[in-house]
């Protein structure tokens, strides 16, 4: 299996922002928690997440361990499923892809992508836009499979963020190929579901290996 380099949903470069994690916060005084991530196979994961109506603590708390879970495993992008809370909520941080250029418009003027990240969504909208394109991706719930999956090059995001308050933005290339891999998460829907027949053939070997060890995994959990 190729690996495709570069790629960040599992990133090959190396992500570690400790920036967003110095600033003080209103969940500081819980220490964050790397949070485990559910693979292929987990119940979760085919589960639509549930609208957030209120920011809550509980919320923002969960919000800090997504972004250090992400952090700490290299990846750009996490979804509420991948740590098994079936909500409407993701995570990213495109910053270090610098080999997978981002772009972003606000009210239909170019902003720098940087200043949005670390990036919130909750309750997110979409409407996706132009050609599509094929790329590279991974998924932090499918270690080591990567593929290629052809998706809109843009996105029109209509969503709160971690304060609640409504944002909206039209972004591009690797920001708006994460935020579809992302919401496609929030819908229960898996990159696996978006790879031509062929691929996913090819893939299948590993696909099954994975779902059988993560269902293995949760009735060993489940008989302790
Ligand atoms: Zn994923």
């Amino acid at each position: 299996m190729v690996r495709y380099s570069g790629f960040g949903f599992l990133s090959d470069f190396g992500i570690r922002i400790s920036a967003f994690f110095s600033r003080p916060s209103a969940v500081t005084r819980h220490p964050k928690m790397i949070l485990d991530v559910v693979t292929y196979g987990h119940p979760a994961l085919r589960q639509r997440g549930a609208r957030i109506e209120k920011v809550t603590l509980e919320i923002k708390k969960l919000v800090a361990d997504m972004f250090e879970t992400m952090h700490t495993n290299h990846g750009i992008g996490l979804a509420a499923q991948q740590v098994g809370k079936a909500l409407q909520l993701a995570v990213f941080d495109v910053r270090e892809a610098k080999d997978r250029p981002s772009w972003l418009e606000l009210d239909g003027k170019p902003a720098p992508v940087d200043d949005f990240m670390p990036l919130v969504l909750i309750n997110p909208e979409i409407k996706p836009g132009g050609e599509p394109v094929a790329g590279g991706e991974g998924c932090l719930s499918f270690p080591e499979i990567f593929a290629e999956i052809t998706r809109p090059e843009s996105v029109d995001v209509k969503a709160l963020n971690q304060k609640g308050k409504p944002v909206e933005f039209r972004c591009g290339g690797l920001l708006a190929r994460a935020i579809q891999h992302e919401v496609d998460h929030l819908n229960g829907i898996l990159f696996i579901d978006r790879m031509s027949r062929k691929t996913k053939e090819e893939l299948r070997p590993e696909l099954d290996e994975l779902q059988a060890k993560t269902k293995a995994e949760l009735e060993s959990a489940g008989n302790r």
